[in-house]
Protein backbone atom coordinates (compact mmCIF):
# COMPACT_ATOMS: atom_id res chain seq x y z
CA UNK A 1 0.00 0.00 0.00
CA UNK A 2 2.87 2.69 1.01
CA UNK A 3 4.83 1.76 -2.60
CA UNK A 4 1.68 2.30 -4.34
CA UNK A 5 0.54 5.51 -2.30
CA UNK A 6 4.25 7.00 -3.25
CA UNK A 7 3.46 6.55 -6.71
CA UNK A 8 0.41 7.58 -6.94
CA UNK A 9 1.26 10.45 -4.91
CA UNK A 10 3.57 11.54 -8.03
CA UNK A 11 1.45 11.21 -10.35
CA UNK A 12 -1.64 12.99 -8.71
CA UNK A 13 -0.39 15.01 -5.69
CA UNK A 14 -1.64 14.53 -2.40
CA UNK A 15 -5.66 15.59 -2.11
CA UNK A 16 -5.91 18.85 0.41
CA UNK A 17 -9.96 19.24 0.27
CA UNK A 18 -11.17 18.77 3.57
CA UNK A 19 -14.75 17.62 5.14
CA UNK A 20 -16.96 19.88 4.14
CA UNK A 21 -19.89 19.64 6.87
CA UNK A 22 -22.87 18.54 4.69
CA UNK A 23 -23.73 14.88 4.95
CA UNK A 24 -27.42 15.62 3.46
CA UNK A 25 -26.07 17.35 0.50
CA UNK A 26 -23.42 14.23 0.32
CA UNK A 27 -25.80 11.63 0.34
CA UNK A 28 -28.27 13.36 -1.82
CA UNK A 29 -25.35 14.01 -4.58
CA UNK A 30 -23.85 10.74 -4.26
CA UNK A 31 -27.53 9.37 -5.10
CA UNK A 32 -27.55 10.97 -8.52
CA UNK A 33 -24.17 10.23 -8.76
CA UNK A 34 -25.45 6.63 -9.93
CA UNK A 35 -24.99 5.55 -13.55
CA UNK A 36 -24.21 9.34 -14.75
CA UNK A 37 -21.21 11.68 -15.48
CA UNK A 38 -20.01 14.09 -13.04
CA UNK A 39 -21.51 17.03 -15.08
CA UNK A 40 -25.02 15.30 -15.40
CA UNK A 41 -24.77 14.76 -11.71
CA UNK A 42 -24.09 18.50 -10.98
CA UNK A 43 -26.67 19.86 -13.07
CA UNK A 44 -29.25 17.68 -11.62
CA UNK A 45 -27.98 18.90 -8.30
CA UNK A 46 -28.44 22.64 -8.69
CA UNK A 47 -31.44 21.48 -10.87
CA UNK A 48 -32.85 20.15 -7.43
CA UNK A 49 -31.55 23.08 -5.06
CA UNK A 50 -32.74 25.53 -7.59
CA UNK A 51 -36.14 24.79 -7.96
CA UNK A 52 -37.41 23.23 -4.87
CA UNK A 53 -34.90 25.04 -2.34
CA UNK A 54 -34.13 23.50 1.03
CA UNK A 55 -34.28 19.94 2.06
CA UNK A 56 -37.53 20.08 4.26
CA UNK A 57 -38.90 21.24 0.75
CA UNK A 58 -37.45 18.72 -1.33
CA UNK A 59 -39.05 16.52 1.31
CA UNK A 60 -42.62 17.73 1.36
CA UNK A 61 -42.55 18.32 -2.46
CA UNK A 62 -44.33 15.79 -4.91
CA UNK A 63 -41.62 13.27 -6.84
CA UNK A 64 -42.92 14.42 -9.76
CA UNK A 65 -41.47 17.79 -9.08
CA UNK A 66 -38.54 16.20 -7.60
CA UNK A 67 -38.15 14.07 -10.98
CA UNK A 68 -38.42 16.70 -12.90
CA UNK A 69 -35.90 18.97 -11.36
CA UNK A 70 -33.23 16.36 -11.77
CA UNK A 71 -34.12 14.52 -15.19
CA UNK A 72 -30.72 15.99 -16.75
CA UNK A 73 -29.19 13.37 -14.33
CA UNK A 74 -30.91 10.30 -15.81
CA UNK A 75 -32.81 7.37 -14.14
CA UNK A 76 -34.65 10.17 -12.43
CA UNK A 77 -38.29 8.43 -11.90
CA UNK A 78 -35.84 6.44 -9.48
CA UNK A 79 -33.66 8.12 -8.09
CA UNK A 80 -36.22 10.81 -7.03
CA UNK A 81 -38.23 8.11 -5.64
CA UNK A 82 -35.11 7.29 -3.55
CA UNK A 83 -34.51 11.00 -2.66
CA UNK A 84 -38.01 11.65 -1.03
CA UNK A 85 -37.81 8.14 0.87
CA UNK A 86 -34.21 9.14 1.84
CA UNK A 87 -35.09 12.47 3.06
CA UNK A 88 -38.54 11.18 4.67
CA UNK A 89 -36.45 8.07 6.46
CA UNK A 90 -34.09 11.16 8.18
CA UNK A 91 -37.07 13.25 9.50
CA UNK A 92 -38.63 9.91 10.87
CA UNK A 93 -36.02 9.83 13.53
CA UNK A 94 -36.54 13.82 14.90
CA UNK A 95 -35.46 16.62 12.55
CA UNK A 96 -34.01 16.67 9.06
CA UNK A 97 -30.01 16.52 10.10
CA UNK A 98 -27.20 14.17 10.20
CA UNK A 99 -24.85 16.26 11.93
CA UNK A 100 -25.46 14.01 14.87
CA UNK A 101 -23.46 11.70 12.97
CA UNK A 102 -19.96 12.68 13.56
CA UNK A 103 -20.12 11.85 16.97
CA UNK A 104 -21.01 8.35 16.66
CA UNK A 105 -18.38 5.70 15.68
CA UNK A 106 -17.86 4.23 12.67
CA UNK A 107 -19.69 1.51 12.57
CA UNK A 108 -22.60 3.08 14.03
CA UNK A 109 -22.94 5.82 11.81
CA UNK A 110 -22.46 3.14 8.82
CA UNK A 111 -25.11 0.88 10.04
CA UNK A 112 -27.66 4.31 10.73
CA UNK A 113 -26.62 4.82 6.79
CA UNK A 114 -27.01 1.63 5.13
CA UNK A 115 -30.21 1.56 7.19
CA UNK A 116 -31.96 4.22 5.01
CA UNK A 117 -33.80 3.32 1.68
CA UNK A 118 -31.57 2.52 -0.93
CA UNK A 119 -28.00 3.41 0.63
CA UNK A 120 -25.01 1.02 0.78
CA UNK A 121 -21.62 1.11 2.16
CA UNK A 122 -20.26 2.77 -0.99
CA UNK A 123 -22.84 5.98 -0.59
CA UNK A 124 -22.36 5.65 3.43
CA UNK A 125 -18.56 5.88 3.14
CA UNK A 126 -18.84 8.64 0.83
CA UNK A 127 -21.23 10.81 3.41
CA UNK A 128 -18.92 9.81 6.36
CA UNK A 129 -15.61 10.55 4.44
CA UNK A 130 -16.28 13.60 2.27
CA UNK A 131 -18.74 15.45 4.89
CA UNK A 132 -16.86 14.91 7.97
CA UNK A 133 -13.68 13.31 7.32
CA UNK A 134 -14.15 9.73 9.84
CA UNK A 135 -12.58 6.98 8.73
CA UNK A 136 -13.96 4.89 5.62
CA UNK A 137 -13.14 4.56 1.98
CA UNK A 138 -15.88 4.40 -0.77
CA UNK A 139 -14.96 1.83 -3.14
CA UNK A 140 -16.55 2.44 -6.70
CA UNK A 141 -16.24 0.23 -9.74
CA UNK A 142 -12.63 2.34 -10.52
CA UNK A 143 -11.42 1.72 -6.83
CA UNK A 144 -12.44 -2.07 -6.78
CA UNK A 145 -10.89 -2.64 -10.20
CA UNK A 146 -7.65 -0.81 -10.06
CA UNK A 147 -7.32 -2.42 -6.25
CA UNK A 148 -7.96 -5.94 -7.30
CA UNK A 149 -5.76 -5.45 -10.69
CA UNK A 150 -2.96 -4.50 -8.14
CA UNK A 151 -3.87 -7.42 -5.37
CA UNK A 152 -4.99 -5.03 -3.14
CA UNK A 153 -8.73 -6.51 -3.14
CA UNK A 154 -9.92 -9.75 -3.54
CA UNK A 155 -11.55 -10.12 -7.41
CA UNK A 156 -15.28 -10.40 -7.71
CA UNK A 157 -15.76 -9.96 -3.81
CA UNK A 158 -18.97 -8.42 -2.90
CA UNK A 159 -19.18 -4.53 -2.33
CA UNK A 160 -19.52 -5.25 1.64
CA UNK A 161 -16.69 -7.49 1.43
CA UNK A 162 -14.24 -5.24 -0.22
CA UNK A 163 -14.96 -1.82 1.95
CA UNK A 164 -14.05 -4.09 5.07
CA UNK A 165 -10.56 -4.88 2.99
CA UNK A 166 -10.17 -1.48 1.84
CA UNK A 167 -10.54 -0.03 5.11
CA UNK A 168 -8.04 -2.38 6.77
CA UNK A 169 -5.64 -2.23 4.57
CA UNK A 170 -5.57 1.81 4.01
CA UNK A 171 -3.41 3.99 6.87
CA UNK A 172 -4.81 5.77 9.09
CA UNK A 173 -5.76 9.68 7.84
CA UNK A 174 -5.04 8.50 4.12
CA UNK A 175 -8.74 7.12 3.72
CA UNK A 176 -8.95 10.44 1.44
CA UNK A 177 -5.90 10.09 -0.64
CA UNK A 178 -6.38 6.63 -1.53
CA UNK A 179 -10.08 6.95 -2.50
CA UNK A 180 -9.28 9.51 -4.49
CA UNK A 181 -5.88 8.81 -6.67
CA UNK A 182 -6.80 5.24 -7.25
CA UNK A 183 -10.26 6.51 -8.76
CA UNK A 184 -8.24 8.71 -10.81
CA UNK A 185 -6.08 6.03 -12.20
CA UNK A 186 -8.77 4.40 -12.66
CA UNK A 187 -10.20 7.01 -14.85
CA UNK A 188 -6.84 8.10 -16.53
CA UNK A 189 -5.05 4.90 -16.88
CA UNK A 190 -6.16 1.61 -15.73
CA UNK A 191 -9.31 1.66 -17.98
CA UNK A 192 -12.16 -1.10 -17.41
CA UNK A 193 -11.10 -2.35 -21.09
CA UNK A 194 -7.34 -2.08 -22.76
CA UNK A 195 -5.62 0.08 -19.74
CA UNK A 196 -2.96 1.59 -20.65
CA UNK A 197 -0.24 -0.57 -18.71
CA UNK A 198 2.38 1.19 -20.86
CA UNK A 199 2.27 4.45 -19.79
CA UNK A 200 1.55 3.25 -16.22
CA UNK A 201 2.91 4.05 -13.10
CA UNK A 202 2.46 0.81 -11.09
CA UNK A 203 3.22 -1.05 -13.92
CA UNK A 204 6.55 -2.42 -12.17
CA UNK A 205 4.63 -3.44 -9.06
CA UNK A 206 1.24 -4.86 -10.56
CA UNK A 207 0.59 -8.19 -10.80
CA UNK A 208 -1.76 -7.29 -13.91
CA UNK A 209 0.39 -5.75 -16.14
CA UNK A 210 0.00 -6.79 -19.89
CA UNK A 211 -2.29 -9.30 -18.87
CA UNK A 212 -5.71 -7.91 -18.70
S1 LIG B 1 -0.08 -1.89 -14.89
FE1 LIG B 1 -1.95 -1.96 -16.13
S2 LIG B 1 -3.38 -3.24 -14.96
FE2 LIG B 1 -1.74 -2.61 -13.55
S3 LIG B 1 -2.51 -0.72 -12.57
FE3 LIG B 1 -1.30 -0.10 -14.35
S4 LIG B 1 -2.80 0.12 -16.01
FE4 LIG B 1 -3.77 -1.08 -14.38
Amino acid sequence: MRAVRDRLRLVYGVPVAGPHGQPIAELILTVLSQSTSDRNRDVAYLGLRERLGDWEAVRDAPVEAIEAAIRPGGISQIKSARIKAILGAIAAGGELDLAWLVQRSVPEAQRYLTSLPGVGRKTAACVLLFAFGMRDVPVDTHVSRVGARLGLLPSGAPFEALHDTMLAITPRGQELEFHLNLLRHGRRTCYARRPNCGGCALQRMCPSAFRV
